[in-house]
């Protein structure tokens, strides 16, 4: 840990954070006339500050004790978080892949964090060799991996990730939204071993609760402690903490709502491929997958007029669009529209 804890930002280290009066007194029942709010209405206290009863169902599922668990309001908020932990302004720098989720940039430019990128190679996977030289000469503070990736779909290569685990000195932050689709093994197992793991996920996709905005860090205690020192001091609602305990209490659902995209994803992928309309389908181990087209943009407006929204990204990949896989109905209305697009 102290290794690593110098890669915090000098005034992260010596700051006085927020502590609400119940959190020192550490009462869960009594007479609270501590925080100014109306004792009258149903939702009139304040939620438990670090969603205990949350982070103790995620600690049972994922075998990971809840010191290692932190909550945040969706895991946006925590790709901000990290940056602002590590990052000092103007100074640090972050690394990541191009193309990759663009939240990465966005975060440090409003931190005015140095950003750079590194190309993913013609398969979107790592180029090991490329990107050990340059975290091992490039002073870099985090470096974010997404695997599988948005906007490719794909896992990335294990072997690389572990020797950029073993090499870098800095924080590795490995963003696993879409994990639950895939065949890949998740990260999380291995925040014991390395200290400047931090592994991202979310209920936002395979749990289906993207409204309740909840996203997860599971890292080494150090590095959740200093989290939770700089999040806002109620940032998840209790309603959202409540919807969240919910739907993790809910297995059933969450297998079968996630064997019933796949199913669809098979069958889109079948159905699309037949249209003369595509040229090729990326393969995915998510729920999107990239498609390309003999013309991109035509068939992003022509869809837009069906009242059909996907994602454009022809500015990244010649004739490319993103599409998430939808509900039956949803995919056949696509299919329909696309057999119709003259
Ligand atoms: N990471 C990736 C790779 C994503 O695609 C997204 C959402 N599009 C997020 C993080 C943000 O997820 P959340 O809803 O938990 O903020």
């Amino acid at each position: 840990m102290k290794q690593f804890e110098k890669l915090v930002r000098p005034n992260i280290l010596t700051l006085q954070p927020y502590r609400s009066a119940r959190e020192e007194c550490q009462l869960t029942q009594g007479v609270f006339l501590d925080a100014n709010e109306n004792p009258y209405g149903s939702l009139n206290r304040y939620p438990d500050p670090y969603q205990n009863a949350l982070k103790e169902i995620l600690s049972q599922q994922k075998l990971i004790a809840k010191e290692n668990i932190f909550i945040g309001n969706g895991s946006d908020e925590i790709i901000d978080l990290l940056i602002r932990l590590f990052c000092r302004p103007g100074e640090d720098r972050i690394l990541s892949f191009s193309p990759s989720y663009g939240m990465y940039k966005v975060c440090a430019d409003i931190n005015a964090v140095q950003f750079d990128e590194i190309s993913l190679n013609a398969a979107f996977d790592i180029d090991e060799v490329k990107v050990l030289s340059r975290l091992t000469n490039g002073n870099y503070k985090i470096l974010f991996i997404c695997s599988p990736n948005n906007p490719t779909g794909n896992l990335l290569n294990t072997d690389a990730i572990l020797s950029i685990l073993r090499a870098f000195g800095g924080v590795v932050v490995i963003d696993e939204a879409y994990i639950d689709f895939s065949r890949g093994e998740s990260w999380v197992r291995q925040i014991e071993a390395f200290n400047n793991l931090v592994v991202l996920q979310t209920l936002s996709k395979s749990r289906g609760l993207a409204s309740a905005r909840i996203g997860i860090a599971y890292g080494a205690s150090w590095i959740i402690k200093y989290l939770n020192n700089i999040k806002p001091p109620y940032n998840v609602s209790q309603l959202n903490q409540d919807a969240a305990i919910k739907v993790l209490s809910n297995n059933e659902a969450y297998d079968f709502n996630t064997q019933l995209i796949q199913n669809e994803k098979d069958r889109l992928v079948a159905d699309l491929r037949i249209l003369k309309c595509v040229n090729k389908i990326y393969p995915s181990d998510a729920n999107f997958f990239l498609v390309e087209f003999g013309n991109a943009n035509d068939t992003y407006n022509y869809l837009l007029s069906k009242g059909i929204v996907v994602r454009n990204r022809h500015t990244q990949f010649s004739n490319c669009l993103r599409i998430s896989i939808g509900s039956k109905e949803e995919n056949d209305k696509l299919v329909n529209a696309l057999k119709s697009m003259v």
